[in-house]
């Protein structure tokens, strides 16, 4: 009785910490990497209830559109039936792009929490800082650097294996085996 109790009245009131829906970011993103994707990985928030996924399928797909939180908007969308996410926040594993923090941005939602910086092309903080940008008619409170470390290490070793594959065919290719050449 005093557990249920402790569970109804002050369990259910606590707010759930950033890292517990960058976890689920970070697994979509692993899947990703699974599938040779860049893996980057987004999960759209509503009420403590995760209500979109997307993991990047630029490959995939073949299409550029299709980061991991353009599709999680999107599955977001289709189930709340709108396009307004006012009261969803957004987790994703990598700084987001120019057109993901716009794509943010026109789903007005309520917060954005990512983990590493896209030196390269991140678009809140390494090159442009969209979120705050006075000239927009929508503020984006972001906070960056959540299992930071986590998320820049699946990047990173995406990278190696992939450049360690370039550099096996690229072996091979020089010196092709005998029994090929015979
Ligand atoms: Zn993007």
């Amino acid at each position: 009785m005093v557990d249920d109790d402790f569970m109804n009245n002050s369990h259910a009131h606590l707010s759930v910490p950033d890292e517990f829906y960058m976890e689920l970011a970070l697994a979509e993103a692993k899947g990703a990497a699974a599938k040779g994707e860049v893996p980057v990985g987004a999960v759209v928030v509503w009420q403590q209830e995760v209500i979109g996924r997307g993991c990047n399928r630029r490959e995939e797909r073949q299409n550029a559109l299709c980061h991991a939180e353009v599709l999680a908007i999107e599955a977001a969308s289709s189930r709340l039936q709108s396009w307004r996410l006012t009261d969803c926040d957004i987790y994703v594993t990598l700084e987001p792009c120019i057109m993901c923090v716009g794509a943010i941005l026109q789903a007005r939602m309520r917060r954005l929490v990512f983990g590493c910086l896209d030196p390269k092309a991140g678009a809140v903080e390494s090159l442009y800082r969209l979120c705050d940008d006075e000239r927009l008619n929508h503020r984006l409170p972001a906070t960056g650097g959540v299992m930071a470390t986590d998320c820049a290490f699946l990047l990173a070793d995406f990278f190696r294996r992939l450049r360690h594959q370039k550099n096996h065919v690229q072996t091979a290719e020089r010196w092709p085996s005998p029994v090929e050449g015979a």
